[in-house]
């Protein structure tokens, strides 16, 4: 087998490749695709609040952003970091547009 990353040969047994230190798996392909899981989980959370429970899944989402940016920085092979700042943008907006709507009181709409 060669490896994704340089191209060279490399024994299936092996856990890196010697020439680049690319991690590969069990199955012999790549880590390098893999996106962090909550990195995903981090942008669906902020998706979800803005028309569901925001109160719920604001304060979940910026507890997956934040286990996913430390995530991301032990494992350098892994995917997310666009994902990752989407989500917190995300989570910015939506916290601001969430103290808009704690503001808006039922009684002052009549
Ligand atoms: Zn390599």
């Amino acid at each position: 087998m060669y490896c994704t990353e340089c191209g060279q040969q490399i024994s299936p047994t092996v856990k890196a490749c010697p020439g680049c230190g690319c991690p590969l798996s069990a199955n012999g392909k790549a880590d390098a695709r893999t996106t962090d899981i909550f990195a995903i989980l981090a942008f669906a959370s902020f998706m979800m609040g803005f028309w569901l429970l925001p109160i719920l899944f604001v304060p979940a989402g910026y507890i997956f952003c934040i286990v996913s940016k430390y995530r991301l920085k032990e494992n350098p092979q892994l995917k997310g970091r666009w994902l990752q700042l989407t989500a917190a943008i995300l989570g910015i907006g939506e916290m601001l547009y969430l103290f808009h709507t704690l503001n808006v009181s039922p009684f002052s709409q009549q």
